[in-house]
């Protein structure tokens, strides 16, 4: 974005000098017209300058990478103790980054904004992000890198046991999220819906809700962080599908796709993507 308006400002000043040359020359007829020949030209390049500036523009082209995600779904994202995004997703982004040459800027926003703040608030999304048809009707998603499956996490005295036992009963989770729309096609459901995951585990924990339905490593973080309250059950037990996480990218932008795929790849290729898996996932310790 930066560039182009530097190059409308060059051909701005471009036919202003024009505009001086002539009226400086006014009598010497020829120069004049030499001059403002030759500044027409240079607005022309500025032009065309600025056309491919516009084409180049992107996250490739000014090296920065602004990447949306939602810091309350451990071990993926999650607030470090200096108080900005940590976790899998973003140490795996920052080294995606690294492989493709942009710096990366990560932005902590609802995770029900993400897909339609792409292309405009944010480059691309990471933010343990299901791939579903719905989201693939807005946005494209990179090479799948972690298999996932929603959990029911519940209250230690709870009886709930099946699908059918979730029926009618109020269940906590994150707006927009995969588990969010499970819940609404249990039958006479109750939903408690919350912005931040974290938030919709504590009003669990204080009996604001009968369960709660949320992605299997979250839920065993949140269990791990109140193992007298609750327990975690397999969503296998509750016909709950494996899901599949990605990056969430512009539509259509295969250039942009090419690159993260290809980085993607190269992370798995050289053991950084299992070494990030050891360091974030399984030794993750709950504070
Ligand atoms: N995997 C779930 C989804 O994509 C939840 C993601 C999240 O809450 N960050 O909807």
């Amino acid at each position: 974005m930066k560039k182009i308006v530097a190059l409308l400002l060059a051909g701005t000043m471009a036919i202003s000098l024009a505009a001086c040359g002539s009226s400086s020359s006014s009598g010497e007829a020829a120069p004049a017209a030499e001059e403002t020949e030759e500044a027409v030209e240079e607005t022309e390049e500025a032009a065309e300058e600025t056309e491919e500036a516009a084409e180049a523009e992107g996250p490739l082209a000014d090296g920065v990478l602004t990447v949306g995600t939602n810091a309350t779904f451990p071990p993926f994202e999650y607030l470090g103790d200096d108080g900005t995004p940590d976790g899998f997703d973003m140490a795996l982004i920052k080294a995606i980054g690294e492989k493709i040459g942009v710096e990366v800027e990560i932005q902590d926003m609802e995770f029900s904004t993400l897909v339609q703040s792409i292309g405009t608030k944010i480059d691309i999304a990471i933010a343990g992000m299901t791939v579903t048809p719905e989201r693939q009707e807005t946005v494209d998603f990179s090479e799948p890198y972690y298999d996932a499956v929603q959990y029911v996490l519940l209250p230690v005295d709870s009886e709930i046991r099946t699908y059918e036992d979730l029926e009618g009963k109020k269940i906590a989770v994150q707006l927009g999220t995969t588990g969010n729309f499970i819940a609404e096609e249990i039958e006479g459901a109750e939903l408690a819906t919350y912005d931040k995951a974290t938030d919709a585990c504590n009003d669990l924990v204080n009996g604001r809700a009968d369960c709660m339905i949320i992605d299997k490593n979250p839920a065993e973080v949140f269990q791990g962080k109140f193992s007298d309250k609750l327990v975690a059950v397999d969503g296998a037990q509750f016909s709950f599908e494996v899901e599949n996480y990605a990056i969430a990218m512009p539509k259509g932008d295969t250039e942009l796709a090419e690159k993260i795929n290809g980085a993607l790849q190269e992370l798995k290729e050289d053991g950084t993507f299992d070494q990030l898996v050891e360091d974030y996932i399984t030794n993750y310790s709950a504070e």
